[in-house]
C-alpha cells in the first residue's frame, strides 16, 4: 500500500467501529514524503477533509498540505478560525481536494507521523465524569496527556503541541469533554494505541457497572397498545409545532437501551447537562426535550401539555442564543432534535428517515456515555457558553452546507396504496426521486419490501418504507398508519391507487365479484382516505389526497359494471372530501388514466376478455388503445406519476375537486 492507501485503510478500520465515532466525527492524518506540483520532494500532511466520514472515506476525501507551510504557524500566539481556514485552503497542493478538517493544525503541530482523533464512547465516559483528569491517570496510566476543554481550533492545537513538548514520551491525549488523540511513528502504532486505551477504559467501565446500578427506574415501559395511543395523540401536533420553520420527519426509537434510559430516575437531570462531545451537537443540538410526565404515565398527559413543554424548551433556547451570540445575525433554531418520552421511547427529527436515524444513533451513544459516567461518578459536559461556541460555530455549520440542495418534495411524507403494480411503482419512484418520504403499501410483503429497498438504494437515503396493507380491512389500515407515524411522524399526502378490475356483463355478474369490486374500488378508498384525513386534520398543516380513478367513470364500457360503478363511488367520495376539507387546507383531486399497460396487473387479468370484446387479438390490444385516443399516443405509468406529482406538489396549491385526464385525449371522457 502507498502511504495514502494505508491511511485510508486505517481510517476505515476506525470508522467501522461505532463506539469510536460516528458520521464525520473524528479525523486521521499521516505525515510522509511526497511531491508538490512542481515535482519537488517535501514533507506532506495528508489529513481528512471536513465532513467526510471515516467509515466510508476514500483517498479523495483527504487533503494534502505542505508541512513546511504549516509548521511555522505553531510560533504564532493566535489565529482566528477564518484566517486559519483561508490559510489552509491556500496551502492545498491539490485544488480539487476537500476543505481540510478544522482540527488540521492539531495534526500538523504534533511531530509524530501518524495521528488519530476519535470520540470514543469509553474515553468520553471518563472525560465527562467529574474529576476526569485523575480518573484518566488512574485507569489509562501516566502515558496520556490531559487537556482541559478548549473549543477546537488554533488555540487547542497549540495547547496540545505544548503539552506534547513537555512530555514527548506520551502516547496520546484526552481532550476534556471532547475525545481522544493518539499518535505514533506509524499508523499501526497509533491505531493500536487507540484500541488499547479504549479497551482499558471499557473494561474499567464494565467493572463499575457490575458494582452499582447507574440509575433506578422511575417509569415502566408502557404496553405496545398504550405507546401507539400516545403517539397517535402527541405526534401530529408535535410535528406541526416542530415544522414552524421547515417541515420535519419524526422517527420513534424504542430499543431496550433507549427505553432503559428514558425510564430512568436520573434521565431528566442528565438530559439537562449537555452533550457527550461537542461534535454531536451539530445534529442533536445541545439538549434534548425530556418530556415530563410527573407521577403519571405518558397516557395521562395531554398533547397540549407536551406542546407547552416544547414551547418552554424553545423559549429557553432563544434565551441561550441571545445570551451568547456575538452578532445579531445568529438566528436561533429553537426546536429540539431529540425528544425523550418516559415509558415510550425517543423521537428524533430531521428532513428524512436517514437524518432522524443519524440523530437517534448519535444520541444513543450519548446515552451510553451518560450511563457509564453515572456508574463511575457524576456526568459532566461543556458549559452552556462553550456549547454555544460549537453549536453556532460557522466552521461546523459548514459541514451541513455540503449537503445537496433540497428537492421539490423534500420533507413531504406520503402513503401510496397498490404500490407493487405498474402505476403504483412508477408513482412511488417519482415521488422519492423528487425528495418525498413514502410509505409504499400493497398486499404482498415481499414485493413492497423489495420496492422500498430499491427506492432507498436509488435515493441513497432512507425515504421509503414497505408495508403490507389491505385497503378493505379497517384494522390493517390502522396498523399501517401507526407504522407510518413511528417511521416518519406524519403525513402530507395520500395517493389512493389500489384497485381491481372485473369483467362481466351485468346479467352474468356474480354477487361476490360485484361486492369484491365495491370493497376494493370504493370502500378501500374510503378507509384509507378516512385515516389520512383524520391524521391530516390532527396535524393541521393541510395536505393533498390524490385518487387514481379511471376514464371509465366518465365513459364506461360494457362488461365493466362492477368496476365502473365502484369507480364512480370513488370519484364522488373524492369530491365530497374536497368539499369537507377545503377549510383545513386539504385538497382532493383525481387522475383518470386510460389503457396503461406497462407492468399492470389489471391488464393481465382482463386483457384477454377486453380483446374479445373489441374482436381483436390480445397482442393488438395496446395498439388498439393507442389508436383510439386523439393524440395517438401510448400512456405510460410515468405519465400518471407526473400528474400525481403535480397534485401532491405546491404547483397545484389552488386546485381541489379536479379531474386530470391522462388518456391521450378521449372525446367521450372529457371531464364536464
Ligand atoms: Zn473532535
Amino acid at each position: 500500500m502507498s502511504p495514502l492507501e494505508a491511511l485510508v485503510y486505517r481510517s476505515r478500520l476506525i470508522g467501522s467501529e461505532e463506539r469510536l465515532g460516528l458520521f464525520g466525527g473524528g479525523n486521521t492524518s499521516l505525515k510522509c514524503r511526497g511531491r508538490d506540483p512542481a515535482g519537488r520532494a517535501q514533507e506532506l500532511l495528508w489529513v481528512k477533509g471536513s465532513g467526510a466520514d471515516l467509515k466510508t472515506c476514500e483517498a479523495r476525501h483527504f487533503a494534502p498540505l505542505p508541512m513546511a507551510a504549516l509548521r511555522p504557524l505553531a510560533a504564532r500566539r493566535a489565529m482566528t478560525d477564518e484566517t486559519m481556514v483561508a490559510f489552509l485552503e491556500r496551502c492545498l497542493l491539490d485544488p480539487k481536494a476537500p476543505r481540510p478538517s478544522i482540527e488540521t493544525l492539531l495534526h500538523a503541530f504534533l511531530p509524530e507521523a501518524a495521528v488519530d482523533h476519535t470520540h470514543a464512547d469509553a474515553i468520553l465516559s471518563l472525560a465527562n465524569t467529574r474529576g476526569g483528569e485523575r480518573l484518566i491517570r488512574r485507569v489509562l496510566g501516566p502515558q496520556l496527556l490531559w487537556i482541559p476543554y478548549l473549543q477546537p481550533g488554533f488555540s487547542l492545537s497549540r495547547r496540545v503541541a505544548q503539552a506534547y513538548q513537555r512530555r514527548p514520551d506520551a502516547h496520546g491525549a484526552v481532550l476534556e469533554h471532547h475525545g481522544l488523540i493518539t499518535w505514533g511513528p506509524d499508523g499501526r502504532i497509533s491505531y493500536e494505541r487507540t484500541l488499547s486505551l479504549v479497551t482499558r477504559a471499557e473494561r474499567f467501565i464494565a467493572r463499575q457497572h457490575r458494582r452499582r446500578s447507574w440509575s433506578p427506574a422511575a417509569h415502566a415501559t408502557l404496553p405496545a397498545e398504550a405507546r401507539e395511543a400516545v403517539l397517535r395523540r402527541w405526534v401530529p401536533p408535535l410535528r406541526r409545532a416542530l415544522s414552524r420553520a421547515r417541515k420535519v420527519c419524526l422517527t420513534l426509537t424504542d430499543t431496550p437501551d433507549v427505553l432503559e434510559f428514558v425510564n430512568a430516575r436520573r434521565m431528566p437531570s442528565l438530559a439537562r447537562v449537555g452533550p457527550a462531545t461537542p461534535d454531536h451537537m451539530l445534529r442533536t443540538k445541545r439538549l434534548p426535550l425530556a418530556v415530563s410526565v410527573g407521577e403519571r404515565t405518558a397516557v395521562a398527559v395531554s398533547a397540549a401539555a407536551v406542546i407547552r413543554q416544547l414551547a418552554r424548551y424553545a423559549a429557553d433556547h432563544e434565551r441561550y442564543v441571545r445570551r451568547y451570540r456575538r452578532s445579531g445575525r445568529t438566528r436561533p433554531d429553537p426546536f429540539p432534535r431529540v425528544i425523550l418520552i418516559p415509558g415510550v421511547g425517543m423521537l428524533t427529527s430531521g428532513k428524512d428517515a436517514t437524518e432522524t436515524a443519524m440523530v437517534a444513533q448519535l444520541y444513543r451513544h450519548a446515552m451510553a456515555v451518560m450511563r457509564n459516567a453515572c456508574a463511575i461518578g457524576r456526568y459532566t459536559s461543556v458549559s452552556a457558553r462553550e456549547a454555544f461556541g460549537v453549536e453556532y460555530w460557522p466552521l461546523e455549520l459548514y459541514k451541513l452546507t455540503l449537503a445537496p440542495p433540497e428537492a421539490e418534495l423534500s420533507r413531504q411524507i406520503g402513503l401510496v396504496t397498490g404500490a407493487a403494480g405498474g402505476i403504483g411503482r412508477a408513482i412511488a419512484q417519482q415521488l422519492v426521486d423528487r425528495g418525498a418520504c413514502v410509505v409504499v403499501t400493497d398486499l404482498h410483503r415481499d414485493r413492497v419490501e423489495a420496492l422500498a429497498d430499491t427506492l432507498n438504494r436509488r435515493a441513497g437515503r432512507r425515504r421509503a418504507l414497505g408495508l403490507v396493507m389491505d385497503v378493505t380491512d379497517e384494522r390493517s389500515v390502522e396498523r399501517a398508519f401507526d407504522a407510518l407515524l413511528r417511521a416518519f411522524g406524519g403525513l402530507d399526502f395520500l395517493v389512493s391507487n389500489a384497485g381491481v378490475a372485473h369483467v362481466a356483463g351485468v346479467d352474468r355478474l356474480r354477487l361476490a365479484d360485484w361486492e369484491h369490486s365495491l370493497s376494493v374500488n370504493a370502500t378501500g378508498h374510503f378507509l384509507v382516505a378516512r385515516a389520512a384525513v383524520r391524521l391530516l386534520r390532527a396535524q393541521g398543516m393541510g395536505g393533498s389526497l390524490v385518487f387514481i380513478a379511471s376514464k371509465n367513470v366518465l365513459a364506461p364500457g360494457k362488461e365493466f359494471g362492477a368496476y365502473s360503478a365502484a369507480k364512480a363511488a370513488q370519484v364522488q367520495l373524492a369530491r365530497v372530501l374536497a368539499i369537507e376539507n377545503g377549510e383545513f387546507g386539504i385538497r382532493a383531486n383525481l387522475v383518470n388514466p386510460d389503457g396503461v399497460f406497462d407492468g399492470s396487473g389489471l391488464w393481465q387479468a382482463i386483457g384477454a376478455s377486453r380483446a374479445k370484446t373489441y374482436r381483436i387479438r390480445p397482442g393488438a390490444l395496446e395498439a388498439y388503445y393507442q389508436r383510439r385516443n386523439l393524440l395517438k399516443t401510448r400512456i405510460l405509468p410515468e405519465d400518471v406519476a407526473e400528474a400525481v406529482c403535480f397534485f401532491v406538489s405546491h404547483r397545484s396549491a389552488k386546485t381541489t375537486g379536479c379531474i386530470l385526464t391522462v388518456d391521450g385525449g378521449l372525446r367521450e371522457a372529457f371531464p364536464r
